[in-house]
């Protein structure tokens, strides 16, 4: 799908926040601080399964925090809500994600910062479980997320141990307050290994689309979590993802979201997609600098955001039917990015024997710039391979939309129901 439109999109997108180098690269990770700083990638997949990358996708880096959500998520599959509960809120801290603070009940106050997620990790694999088979149990779940064999970096987790007097003294005040039973050396380790797991960009956009669609892999259609786990998880994650920066990431990019340390930032659209960026420089927060720059550009021109007024599109294809010679593309509803793909992609597997094609809008209720352009850019692929392109707009929905600076022939009522007429006959 390389050559599609949308990947051109994300190539677009990551141009446009390319030239920024501000932010610094994790250091107190030794291993992450060999990183090289200029990486960039940013990878897509809808809930029908369909990935779109750019950029650096194939480059494995440890996915750190973003284990998080994920493990939050095996924690409730295995024990169920009210055990979770019992040993982590979910109230944003409005803290670093090292920070050492209890709720009122002396719980972590949510599954996201370390004190959290270091109490999560000890719930997995049952009571009895060594740290060893607790690490392959989160491991496997990841690669049935991501729809490949994860690799699980010991070397790393082993670096992080030996500079990780922050996470043992979480440990410590974890085991003080009797809500982790472990040795504070072993949790720390038994939490370092989720961190440790190494993936791409695009496997980040596939485990995240999972959760975007219900728990079932899109790619692989194994189902791997309940909906109300997912529903639970990314409520979490809108909430507390992106730590002491999660109201400001709320309001502007409006995804749930969960960073990483080595520069990983996933976001997740209930419903429609999952989106993966990576690049090293971090905020003070410890987000990624240009992987929030991504998600704001993103949100913003695709009409993403959860709060947005408008309704998705679920089918934005009405029709696409062939009659004589002429095919008929009408489309309906609300069409943003996630209902502009399945347009795009239909097209695409579309056969298209016929040597004219009418784009009928008159069901379409609104539309984004983005998807105009998208949609645009497909019509002068398709007029450029020959095809006799029209345009029935009566309400002028795509605001008089141009191919190669020339407006698109429309069709009048008249020609319309002429053709419609033929339609009926057959
Ligand atoms: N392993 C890292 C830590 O515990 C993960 C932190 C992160 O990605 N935010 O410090």
């Amino acid at each position: 799908m390389n050559s599609s439109p949308v990947t051109k999109y994300l190539n677009q997108i990551l141009d446009t926040v390319r030239d920024d180098d501000s932010g610094e690269v994790a250091d107190y990770i030794e291993e992450l601080a060999q990183a090289d700083p200029d990486k960039l990638g940013i990878a897509l997949t809808t809930v029908s399964g369909h990935t779109y990358t750019a950029g650096d996708c194939t480059t494995e880096f440890s996915i750190q925090s973003i284990a998080k959500p994920f493990v939050y998520a095996l924690a409730l599959r295995e024990r169920g809500w009210d055990v979770v509960h019992r040993a982590v809120s979910i109230e944003p801290s409005g803290e670093r994600y090292n920070s050492l603070s209890l709720d009122s009940e002396n719980r972590p106050m949510n599954p996201m910062i370390n004190a959290g997620a270091i109490t999560v990790n000890q719930l997995i694999n049952g009571d009895d479980s060594s740290v060893p088979e607790r690490a392959e149990a989160i491991r496997q779940m990841l690669s049935d997320l991501a729809g490949r064999e994860l690799r699980l970096n010991t070397e790393l987790a082993y670096s992080e141990l030996a500079g990780a007097d922050r996470n043992l003294s979480l440990a410590y005040m974890l085991r003080s307050y009797g809500i982790i039973q472990d040795e504070a050396r072993a949790a720390v380790l038994s939490y370092i290994m989720q961190c440790s797991v190494m993936v791409t960009t695009r496997d980040l956009a596939l485990m995240a689309s999972t959760l975007a669609n219900g728990g079932i892999q899109p790619e692989t259609g194994k189902r791997i979590l309940d909906p109300e786990v997912c529903r639970l998880t990314m409520a979490v994650m809108s909430s507390c993802g992106m730590y002491d920066g999660a109201g400001h990431w709320i309001a502007t990019v409006g995804i749930p979201a969960k960073s990483g340390v080595a520069g990983g930032l996933i976001g997740t659209l209930p419903g429609q997609l999952g989106i993966a960026t990576f690049s090293p420089r971090l905020d003070r927060s410890g987000n990624s600098v240009r992987g929030i720059r991504a998600f704001q550009e993103l949100s913003r021109q695709m009409g993403l955001h959860l709060m947005a007024p408008h309704r998705v599109g679920a089918n934005a294809v009405r029709a696409i039917e062939t009659v004589d010679d002429t095919t008929i593309l009408s489309l309906q509803d609300h069409i943003n990015f996630s209902a502009t793909e399945q347009i795009l992609y239909q097209i695409s597997q579309h056969d298209f024997s016929a040597s004219s094609l009418m784009l009928d809008v008159t069901m379409v209720m609104s539309i984004d710039k983005i998807s105009r352009g998208l949609l645009q850019n497909t019509l002068l692929r398709m007029q450029n391979a020959g095809l006799a392109v029209s345009l029935y707009d009566p309400d002028n929905r795509l605001r008089g939309m141009m191919l190669d600076d020339q407006p698109i022939r429309q069709v009048d009522t008249e020609e319309h129901a002429e053709i419609l007429k033929d339609f009926g006959s057959q």
